[in-house]
């Protein structure tokens, strides 16, 4: 997963207060509860006192020592009884004096002995969704809110874009290091953008590194670090575990653009590294906009998703 050291420090000094203020409120609420009830609080003293009472016992010596314990375990166990039976008459819940972690399987430490906690993971995975070149398109753009609907009048492409969803949330459900790659083709409007954005979040919030950027941005970042010497920009599109390439065409078609796409997608199909297109164009025109080291490469190693149907946006300006 992809996040900065700051965000993890800033995470990890998040939840070292979470701590403290669950354990802080435990407390002023069992303080509360021993003022209004001493009993209670007679009770909680003696329960305290158990494990010194077991140590000092264990300093007498030996003998009969096992039965000096269980006498003062039975104790224990009586004075737990008589504390709930407390509680009950008071109306006070089993657990009013508990320490109440957000996160009952990690006690907000964020780890399970060495491994990292799924609340920790959670938190990582939400500063690398904002640094994934995402931006608001995480905001309405899931899984979740893709709509058949605009599909339906027309039955084969309801089939097909019912297939493309399935076939397209399997993807980033299962997404490993060697995941393949999709090709999204079709028209503009279409959804391709969705899609690729659910995508991204789902494979992000399974701990994976994504990069999503138009082929515009990616192309002049190429640029940027050959003509003006900013090094290192383009690393990330070559190390992530899944690059989207939005808008596939879009870029400034130069000699040197077409070197970099040629470059960067051998380079991924060399290591394995899974890569997602979007694009306006179909097979014959990307043919004609490239050369046939990428074309054959795009539908060599691509898996073809076709989009077709009426533009979602044209129609939901007419709903409105
Ligand atoms: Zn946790």
């Amino acid at each position: 997963m992809s996040y900065k050291r700051e965000d993890f420090d800033r995470i990890k000094t998040e939840f070292e207060n979470k701590r403290v203020n669950a354990i802080a409120d435990a407390e002023a609420r069992t303080a509360d509860i021993h003022k209004k009830y001493p009993e209670i609080k007679a009770i909680d003293d003696k329960l305290r006192a158990t494990s010194i009472n077991i140590m000092s016992e264990a300093m007498k010596g030996k003998d009969g020592l096992e039965e000096r314990i269980k006498a003062l375990e039975e104790d224990n166990l009586a004075l737990q009884e008589e504390r709930k039976t407390l509680l009950q008459k008071y109306g006070l819940p089993a657990d009013c004096t508990d320490i109440k972690y957000q996160c009952p399987d990690c006690s907000d430490t964020g780890y399970k002995g060495l491994k990292m906690c799924h609340c920790f993971k959670a938190e990582l995975a939400k500063c690398a969704l904002n640094s994934s070149g995402l931006g608001n398109l995480l905001k309405e753009q899931s899984f979740e809110t893709f709509n058949l609907m605009y599909y339906k009048d027309n039955k084969q492409n309801f089939e097909n874009m019912k297939a493309a969803l399935e076939r397209s949330n399997n993807y980033a459900q299962c997404f490993s290091k060697n995941s393949g790659n999709l090709m999204l083709l079709g028209p503009t409007g279409l959804g391709k953008t969705h899609i690729s954005t659910s995508i991204a979040k789902v494979v992000i919030e399974n701990g994976f590194d994504v990069v999503y950027d138009s082929a515009q941005n990616i192309f002049s970042d190429f640029g940027k670090e050959e003509f003006k010497n900013q090094n290192g920009l383009t690393d990330k599109y070559f190390n992530c575990d899944l690059l989207i390439i939005d808008d596939l065409g879009s870029e400034m078609h130069t000699p040197f653009s077409v070197s970099c796409l040629y470059n960067l997608i051998n380079t991924r199909l060399n290591s394995n590294k899974s890569i997602i297109i979007n694009t306006n164009y179909n097979s014959d025109e990307l043919r004609k906009l490239y050369t046939d080291r990428i074309t054959s490469r795009l539908f060599g190693f691509f898996d073809i998703i076709l989009f077709a149907g009426k533009d979602i946006r044209m129609q939901k300006l007419q709903i409105r």
